[in-house]
């Protein structure tokens, strides 16, 4: 449990609204700024509102986020947007004196051909995936910011990294979303028109590390509980599931009757990413939400919050 004043940056998005969540529950008062109140990517005015606002803690949900087609459309958007939040929020915790903070990442930091599982160690030493390697190579300066204000100046920063993620509040923008996503909602509304078939990007095979975001949450807090050291720390699931099974199940959850088919002209990315986690699980986290329950979850969120909107969010 985190006995803290703790500023969720990004609090609006999947991961954040997770960690408010779990928080909340614990009894933490946590500490919120809207969008509209608060550019993060506007430096001066984000020195200001930590300097004003002084948390003890910062847990950096904030991000610019997207499936495999927008960071390959938005290359700019990703980069820019995500170096500037880091740096920003990364030197104004410092000088607004906030010691501790988490960082979050995510597995395509890794090298393309990165031995499997992959292990923190394997962090720079091999060429990026090319479909989200502006993404990545943000994340990684914000681990090297991190490690940089711990080695300077003694600040008690870390860096953890999750797999792919899934859960309430996910994107269901076709454009834009992560798989799953893309696919309860590919398959929802196949089953409601009756469509004989349903299309998955790429050839099925790549495979894909998934955790419950709900899960992941409790990583993090565990983490800035549990963990203060300068390498970053994977935080996944431990098991993974090929694109194709991953439909199937999917296509179960849903009960979609029709057929599967593979287009195989969109990108499979990188073919497998499965990260090492035995560090975080010997500290004491552990997944506890199955992938099946999981997307039951995430299909009862899409029905109940997502399906009337979709015609319109694209
Ligand atoms: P990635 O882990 O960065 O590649 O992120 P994604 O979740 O966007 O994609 C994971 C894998 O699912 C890739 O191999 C995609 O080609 C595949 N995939 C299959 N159908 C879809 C879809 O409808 N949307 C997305 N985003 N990916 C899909």
């Amino acid at each position: 449990m985190i006995d803290n004043r703790i500023w969720i940056a990004g609090h609006n998005g999947m991961v954040g609204s997770a960690i408010r969540r779990l928080l909340q529950e614990q009894g933490q008062e946590v500490l919120t700024v809207d969008r509209a109140e608060l550019d993060l990517r506007d430096q001066g005015a984000v020195t200001s509102w930590l300097k004003a606002n002084r948390p003890t803690s910062i847990i950096f949900a904030a991000a610019k986020v997207g499936g495999i087609y927008a960071n390959d459309q938005y290359p700019a958007d990703f980069i820019y947007d995500n170096l500037a939040i880091e740096s920003n929020i990364i030197h104004a915790a410092h000088l607004a004196d906030v010691d501790r903070l988490v960082f979050l990442g995510s597995s395509c930091i890794y090298p393309k051909f990165a031995p499997q599982p992959i292990p923190e160690s394997a962090l720079l030493t091999g060429p990026l995936e090319p479909t989200n390697e502006w993404y990545a190579i943000a994340k990684i300066a914000g681990i090297k910011l991190c490690q940089a204000y711990r080695k300077q100046y003694g600040r008690r920063y870390i860096s953890v990294m999750p797999c792919n993620l899934y859960g309430p509040r996910d994107n269901y923008n076709l454009q834009t979303s992560h798989v799953i996503p893309a696919l309860i909602r590919k398959f929802h509304e196949a089953k409601l028109t009756g469509a004989a078939e349903v299309v998955v990007w790429g050839s099925g095979s790549p495979l894909r590390e998934f955790l419950h975001v709900d899960d992941l949450a409790k990583g993090i807090v565990y983490c800035h509980d549990h963990y203060d050291e300068y390498e970053h720390i994977n935080c996944g699931a431990g098991s993974e599931v090929s694109i194709r099974e991953l439909a199937e199940l999917i296509k179960d959850v849903v009960n979609y009757g029709g057929e599967l088919t593979f287009d195989v002209s969109k990108p499979d990315g990188t073919p497998r990413k499965l990260m090492d986690s035995s560090k975080v699980t010997a500290l004491g986290w552990r997944p506890e939400i199955d992938l099946r329950t999981g997307l039951v979850d995430s299909y009862r969120w899409y029905i109940e919050h997502a399906a009337g909107n979709v015609a319109r969010s694209v």
